[in-house]
């Protein structure tokens, strides 16, 4: 864990979010500032800073991270489609530096820049 982490603490317990999966290293939760009628965040709970530091060995884990992705839109009611993006540093529109999984659904009040 990274204590100066906002995702890390989100993990930890130490700051609250609105979580809609758990499972053995991954957690999804609701973005705070939702700009889709479904907007989920999907992380793993290791600090990974962003798909550049994924390793050949993380293979499992990001087709995980992906499945639940899938799933979570599922649970939600977006069996037609969803849009999955995650950004990559910072001059990729990144803010928050821990791996994340936008899954974005419904209505989209604003489509990432
Ligand atoms: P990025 O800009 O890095 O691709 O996405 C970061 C996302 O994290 C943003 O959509 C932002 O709204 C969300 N976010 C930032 N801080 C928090 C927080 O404290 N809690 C939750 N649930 N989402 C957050
Ligand atoms: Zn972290």
């Amino acid at each position: 864990m990274n204590s100066d982490c906002l995702f890390c603490r989100i993990v930890a317990g130490e700051l609250p979010a609105d979580e809609v999966h758990r499972e053995d290293g991954i957690l999804a939760f609701k973005d705070i500032h939702p700009v889709a009628d479904t907007h989920v965040l999907v992380i793993p709970e290791r600090h990974i800073e962003d798909l550049r530091h994924l390793r050949l060995e993380d293979a499992g884990l990001w087709l995980r991270l992906t499945q639940v992705a899938n799933e979570v839109a599922d649970d939600l009611g977006h069996e037609d489609g969803y849009r999955f993006y995650v950004s990559v540093g910072s001059a990729g529109g990144q803010t928050v530096p821990h791996l994340h999984i936008h899954v974005m659904a419904g209505s989209m009040r604003r489509l990432p820049v």
